[in-house]
């Protein structure tokens, strides 16, 4: 191995298809996709205490090997010990994407940001049918966004629409910002052994389909006519992330000053992360508004996300 590791960290809100996203970049010759890593080492949930691979459904020999690698030393080491040149994280939780950039630059690693997003009210529709307030979708999005731009990390974005609209072009486009190899098969995920950890249990590996637009039903529809437009900060954060569009040839750019220290909110939150490790939360199953509709908006079976395993392709 000559050049350094590539660490590609996957920011977005849930349910903004990251896990797919995670899957098909670490489909690239010679890369390893995590999943939702930063659980294992700053876990919230009682499910984030188990090592279970979601690619084997439990117990796993790739993450054998791995298990005793400390978070400081995570990326590097899934490196050198896979001999991958890709690691892929899709942890998505913002302090651990500000501490895996600052460490992994230190150790030489080169280090891209990619942010996957869903348009308003696809994002609203993945809300909604899990029982939630159509509404609460803005909350959702801007808080995200806004305080991953204050990072002011340098990043590509990907809307989830445009990747399932045109897949070739844009994963191309996004990879060839990210600085991993494109190859056709990435799109056929599940044609590949996997082992991620904590993310979305909704995109099925085995047997899975190919990322498509979410469709949204008639009733939703309606609904949806009757919300107000997005604030003006929450069009800008739309905006912002537009512009960064990879599929449109643009290159991984900061939408805030580059800082020597992360911003406030940083703090608090590793302090309620930290917190939470002894007062974990479990995890329910949502319950569906539309049963017939739980046929999922990114490629996907419906199960239930942090609880059984996926299991993986031949
Ligand atoms: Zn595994």
């Amino acid at each position: 191995m000559t050049a350094s590791p590539n660490l590609v960290l996957i920011a977005g809100t849930g349910r903004s298809g990251s896990t797919l996203l995670g899957l098909m970049l670490g489909s690239a010759e010679g890369a390893f996709y995590l999943g939702e890593v930063a659980a294992r080492y700053r876990p919230w949930r009682r499910h984030h205490f188990v090592l279970e691979c979601r690619g084997c459904g439990g117990v796993c020999e790739t993450w054998e090997r791995l298990r005793d690698l400390p978070e400081r030393g995570l990326h590097r080491g899934v490196a050198r010990r896979l001999g991958v040149r890709h690691v892929v994280d899709s942890s998505k939780y913002l302090p651990w994407i500000w501490d895996s950039d600052r460490r992994a630059r230190r150790q030489g690693l080169a280090v891209h940001h990619v942010a996957i997003w869903k348009e308003p009210e696809d994002l609203a529709y993945s809300i909604w049918k899990r029982g939630g307030p159509i509404g609460r979708w803005e909350r959702v999005f801007a808080s995200y966004y806004r305080r991953y731009f204050e990072l002011g990390l340098p990043f590509v974005a990907t809307s989830y629409r445009r990747l399932a609209s045109e897949p070739e072009a844009s994963l191309a486009a996004l990879c060839a910002a990210v600085g991993v190899p494109y190859r056709p098969e990435m799109l056929r995920f599940w044609e590949q052994p996997h082992h991620h950890l904590f993310a979305s249990a909704n995109v099925r590996v085995g047997g899975g389909r190919p990322i498509r637009p979410t469709r949204l039903p008639p009733v939703f529809r309606d609904l949806w006519a009757d919300q107000p437009p997005p604030r003006p900060a929450t069009a800008r954060l739309i905006e912002e992330l537009r512009a960064r569009e990879a599929a449109d040839g643009a290159g991984p750019r900061a939408a805030a000053p580059a800082r020597r220290l992360p911003p406030r909110w940083y703090f608090k939150a590793r302090a309620v992360r930290a917190f939470q490790r002894f007062r974990p939360e479990t995890w329910e199953p949502p319950s569906y508004r539309l049963e017939a509709l739980a046929e999922p908006e990114d490629g996907a079976t419906e199960a239930a996300s942090g609880g059984g395993g996926v299991s993986c392709g031949p």
